[in-house]
């Protein structure tokens, strides 16, 4: 934020206000689907710009954005020195406590039918809930809750329930989280009673080191009343609380973009949106959109605090709020993936592999001279002591099926242009050539296998080219 903020500019709020240390917890990205409009490497490099040490990825439902994150700091890392940044992992999860398993399709429908009126409403919201990882089984734990929303509890959105929650809830910590929580829901509906009774339900089901409270500082009307409500339930309760600025975007500058997205996903346009707000200049469009969301430093933080959330947000817990941020990354940093490669393993590969390669190598019309017949063995020889041999078979998999489905389904002649001819130093392996996944004969072109793998240092990946053809023949495109 420049400029000033009541009178003050930022070198005096940052005189006037302790710097504790934060970190953002709660921030989506663009896999939050027209919801998130940040990418993850701008907030990969914003972060070390605003003094954050841990990148969480919070987005909705799905944690489709971690292998960027970890890429992203890795990168960031490279640059700026080992543990500049390091990643945090996070979902914001859809909650509906009456979501059960469903195996098949358009069972939710089933579902929904069978409930009272009542439990219809409730069937219908999917509600927020942002759950931390901070071990491994913590991690393990995210991705299982988050696989089975999609595969087992997809009604409108991935949604998880209490029982899979309370299955799967080590090494987590949940937060009361935004206002469309059950917590806020429940604020909305009945007040500061039944939030209670939510928050009671929470510390139930996660114990109170699990469950923390969360603040935000929003434009957004009903948020000032609802943190007024958290700060008295964190006295009440008895709980940790921790500021979040529920990041959806990495620039203020981008607000506006992030706006025309939420439109197009709820089905308005600017022309709707200035016209009911010239009928009702009271109504609250900060429930569409925050120009609030994008990735704050702490100091743009202290300054929204100080202009807007004094009188809500008591000092001292705002500061104590920041500073649980920064205890929970530290507690949850580490968590190491298993990111070696998975692939089955075919049985009797080996044998496998000769066979192609002896099939290959008679429908190419190659000749049985020493020159080819080494080669062949030379490389046989360095795959199959390499482990390499699945993963040739696969490629070969790939590659047959593309031309197969370019030929069968969508009526292209033979099917070669499903596959372009080799792409880098594959085109270097005559078992490749043979196996079908080339079409370029290295003997010929002479073409070193060497540059493709090695003794030394193992093998390359096969690069792959795959056309995108058009379903239709090109006689009846026209
Ligand atoms: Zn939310
Ligand atoms: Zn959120």
């Amino acid at each position: 934020m420049t400029g000033r903020v009541i009178g003050m500019d930022m070198k005096e709020v940052s005189m006037k206000m302790e710097i504790t240390g934060y970190e953002h917890l709660h921030l989506h990205s663009d896999f939050s689907t027209l919801d998130g409009f940040g990418q993850v490497e701008e907030y990969c490099v914003r972060a070390p710009k605003i003094n954050q040490n841990f990148l969480t990825i919070s987005d909705h439902g799905m944690m489709g954005a971690v292998p960027r994150q970890i890429k992203g700091c890795e990168k960031i890392n490279d640059k700026l020195g080992k543990d500049t940044l390091s990643p945090i992992f996070a979902v914001e999860l859809y909650v509906n406590r009456l979501q059960t398993e469903m195996t098949e399709e358009n069972e939710g429908k089933k579902i929904y039918s069978s409930l009272t009126e009542i439990e219809q409403n409730e069937f219908k919201s999917s509600s927020h809930l942002l759950a931390i990882a901070t071990n491994q089984e913590g991690y393990k734990n995210l991705v299982r809750l988050s696989s089975w929303g999609w595969t087992k509890g997809f009604y409108r959105r991935p949604r998880v329930n209490y029982e899979q929650i309370k299955k799967y809830k080590e090494g987590i910590i949940f937060t009361s989280c935004c206002y469309a929580s059950e917590i806020g829901r429940a604020f909305e509906r009945g007040g500061e009673d039944e939030a209670n009774n939510m928050i009671e339900r929470y510390i139930e089901m996660f114990g109170k080191e699990h469950f923390y409270l969360e603040i935000m500082l929003l434009d957004f009307k009903k948020q000032k009343p609802y943190d007024k409500f958290i700060v008295k339930a964190k006295e009440r309760y008895g709980l940790k609380i921790i500021l979040s600025n529920d990041v959806h975007y990495c620039n203020k500058e981008d607000s506006h973009y992030q706006r025309l997205m939420l439109m197009i996903q709820t089905n308005r346009t600017i022309a709707e949106i200035e016209k009911a707000l010239k009928e009702d200049s009271d109504q609250d469009f900060f429930e569409l959109q925050d120009a609030n969301l994008w990735m704050k430093s702490e100091e743009e933080l202290n300054a929204k605090w100080l202009s807007d959330y004094a009188d809500t947000i008591p000092y001292e817990i705002f500061c104590e709020a920041k500073r649980t941020t920064v205890d929970i990354c530290r507690k949850a940093k580490g968590v190491q993936l298993d990111r070696s490669l998975k692939l089955p393993v075919i049985p009797d590969g080996d044998d496998k592999l000769k066979e192609e390669i002896m099939i290959g190598f008679q429908s190419r019309g190659l000749p049985k001279n020493r020159e080819y017949l080494d080669r062949i063995k030379e490389e046989y020889s360095l795959i199959t002591r390499k482990g390499f041999t699945s993963y040739f078979l696969i490629q070969k998999m790939m590659t047959d099926e593309a031309r197969r489905v370019c030929r069968d389904i969508l009526g292209f002649g033979d099917g070669s242009q499903a596959v372009g001819p080799g792409r880098g130093s594959c085109c270097g392996s005559l078992i490749c050539y043979c196996l079908g996944i080339t079409s370029v004969d290295p003997v010929r072109e002479g073409l070193l296998f060497s540059r493709f793998m090695s003794e030394a240092r193992g093998g390359r990946s096969l690069k792959l080219e795959f056309s995108n053809i058009d379903p239709l023949p090109p006689d009846e495109l026209s």
